[in-house]
């Protein structure tokens, strides 16, 4: 671990943290553990970052517009929180390395940046394409999420965590890029293939999601087909 390190007493700058998902719909289980991580790490503010799926992969239920009016009502009246649709709006996907150089150009190279993901992107993030690249644009926060192992997949991958994990939450905005944070949020075990199927089920979703996401998804007819 980094913590160790000689620690010189480096001006704390901002923290900012970008959060990509899916988001098909948004759910409780992202922002929660995000308004805690928050809290903990002291953020400035959380952009979400809607996914552009690729045609190869499975497709989203609902369009991507849809996915972004979710967002945005998710977030109303949250200032910690804002949209950004840059993968939305392009024709073609992009993948998260690609994004996260574009917001580096744009934001110069001494801001503090996160990616905040989920334990079981941690777990696969070894298949991303570049994914040892992350840590050169941005620092890595990661949420607890039930289910999930701690360790990763191999020695090297558990090995490469350790060397780049710091435990001190003041790490994070001395510096650029280049750590990783496991974050002790609370665990929601809530997921959009759940809200999914319960809606399909005609079961109540009301502890899943905020309810003008519910009445959103009632009003659009969302996650009604087998
Ligand atoms: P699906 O069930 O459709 O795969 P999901 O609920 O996992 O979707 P995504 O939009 O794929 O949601 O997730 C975006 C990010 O949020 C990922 O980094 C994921 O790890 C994280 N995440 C999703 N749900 C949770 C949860 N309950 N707790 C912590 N992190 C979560």
């Amino acid at each position: 671990m980094l913590d160790k390190q000689a620690d010189s007493a480096k001006p704390e700058r901002s923290l900012h943290a970008l959060f990509g998902g899916t988001f098909d719909p948004i759910h409780y289980g992202h922002l929660r553990p995000v308004e805690a991580l928050a809290q903990q790490v002291r953020l400035q503010q959380v952009i979400l970052l809607p996914n552009h799926v690729p045609p190869h992969r499975p497709q989203p239920e609902a369009s991507a517009q849809q996915r972004l009016e979710m967002v945005k009502l998710a977030i109303e009246g949250n200032p910690l929180f804002q949209v950004d649709d840059r993968e939305l709006q392009r024709t073609t996907p992009s993948y998260t390395i690609d994004t996260l150089e574009s917001l580096r150009a744009e934001r110069g190279p001494e801001l503090a940046l996160a990616f905040i993901i989920g334990q079981d992107s941690l777990l696969s993030l070894h298949k991303w394409h570049r994914w040892q690249s992350l840590l050169d644009v941005c620092h890595l926060l990661v949420c607890a999420r039930p289910g999930y192992a701690k360790k990763l997949d191999t020695p090297e991958l558990q090995n490469w965590l350790e060397q780049h994990q710091v435990t001190q939450p003041e790490k994070l905005s001395q510096q650029p890029n280049g750590f990783i944070y496991l974050a002790d949020t609370p665990l929601l075990d809530i997921s959009a293939t759940e809200i999914r199927r319960r809606r399909r089920e005609g079961l109540s979703c009301d502890d899943l999601l905020p309810r003008a996401i519910q009445r959103y998804i009632e009003l659009q007819g969302l996650y009604r087909e087998p």
